[in-house]
């Protein structure tokens, strides 16, 4: 999956930026320069950048038309989804996750590492940068279908 995404995504990233020649400066749309007949060509994303590679342009395009998930919060909303809005203690009544997060932080943190590595061992986010920033699954399908 990870991998037939990131084929696709590198496609799509061929599709939107423009062989460049760095030497002759000059779009070169065949994929071969005119000039000089050089097909070892950089890449353009017009008003981003010109660089050589197509990681770059996966990364900017990724960047731009995508939100990375929040971990933490998605966690959150789903415990949220799970247990009572608010829990009483006493007569006193308090918001369930605040007082899960403030009363036990190394078991917050625990469920939320397993809540991650659930997420990513099913498949529902992915990760083309070892884990620091991670979109979902079918955001990437969708951007890739579009
Ligand atoms: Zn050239």
């Amino acid at each position: 999956m990870q991998n037939e995404i990131k084929k696709q995504l590198e496609e799509l990233a061929y599709k939107r930026s423009i062989p460049f020649c760095y030497s002759d400066y000059m779009e070169c749309p065949s994929g071969r320069c005119l000039k000089c007949g050089s097909d070892d060509l950089m890449r353009l994303v017009p008003g981003v950048g010109c660089e050589w590679g197509i990681e770059w342009v996966i990364q900017h395009i990724l960047e731009t038309e995508l939100e990375a998930v929040d971990l933490e919060e998605s966690f959150e909303e789903s415990i949220r989804e799970l247990y009572p809005e608010t829990t009483k203690v006493g007569w006193m009544e308090f918001d369930t996750v605040k007082l899960m997060k403030e009363n036990d932080p190394v078991g917050w943190r625990c469920a939320l590492a397993d809540y991650e590595s659930e997420e990513l061992g099913e498949g529902n986010i992915l990760s083309f940068d070892n884990g620091s920033t991670n979109y979902r699954t079918s955001d990437l399908l969708e951007l890739i279908e579009a």
